[in-house]
């Protein structure tokens, strides 16, 4: 389809890591870059679509603030792309001042809202969700869970293997899988995020044709 015949989505896209603070000056966070999230809202704009980019911690610091933020566009999206790398966890309590190094040792931890599942109930008809999974084992199996779960139409999988990072600005090996039972798992041996994220946004397109 050429860009000109194409129906214009809106794309609501998160991206980057959350950060959990802990007190005025630690947080706890993860590797992420937000380099996927980048090239998706390029790739949706080049085609012509309308897209929310919610950059994290910028736009949401924490997990609770990102399941808000996108709580309230989701309404008026077409497609969601979830590639933040949302902290599973947070400090059970957020300490006014200064942590002192002694009592660093007994931080407590609470667990993070799954922020696609909790969007999946309020979920329309026809929006599109997709997510990401980085797996060390039981890729497919776990994925596929993912997929249920957090009622997503497409997964992007990943293999966490020693000695290299997922995350940047680089080549990865991704396989795609989907709702529809009669779609294959598409699996990319080296794709780049920025070829990557162009095809994903031309399945958000197909996807949406599908569901019309
Ligand atoms: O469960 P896991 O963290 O592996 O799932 C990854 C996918 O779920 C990603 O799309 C991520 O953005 C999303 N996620 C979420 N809420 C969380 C953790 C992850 O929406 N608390």
């Amino acid at each position: 389809m050429n860009v000109r015949s194409l129906k214009k989505l809106h794309f609501l896209i998160a991206s980057g890591p959350t950060r959990e603070p802990l007190d005025p000056v630690r947080f706890i966070s993860n590797y992420s870059t937000g380099v996927m999230g980048k090239y998706l809202a390029q790739a949706a704009k080049k085609r012509g679509h309308a897209v929310q980019w919610v950059q994290c911690p910028q736009d949401a610091q924490t997990a609770l603030e990102l399941h808000k933020k996108l709580g309230a566009l989701l309404r008026t999206s077409d497609v969601l792309i979830m590639a933040a790398a949302v902290c599973d966890v947070r400090p059970a309590e957020l300490r006014a001042s200064k942590i002192k190094k002694d009592d660093l040792k007994n931080i407590s931890f609470v667990k993070n809202p799954d922020i696609l599942a909790e969007l999946s109930k309020k979920k329309k008809k026809n929006q599109i969700f997709i997510g990401f999974g980085l797996e060390s084992q039981n890729l497919f199996k776990n994925g596929a869970e993912k997929l249920r779960k957090k009622g997503l139409e497409l997964i992007v999988l990943q293999k966490v293997r020693k000695n290299q990072t997922p995350f940047g600005d680089k080549s990865i090996e991704a396989f795609l899988l989907y709702k529809d039972k009669d779609k294959p798992l598409r699996r990319f041996g080296q794709i780049h995020k920025k070829k990557l994220a162009e095809y994903l946004i031309r399945e958000a397109e197909r996807l949406d044709t599908c569901k019309n």
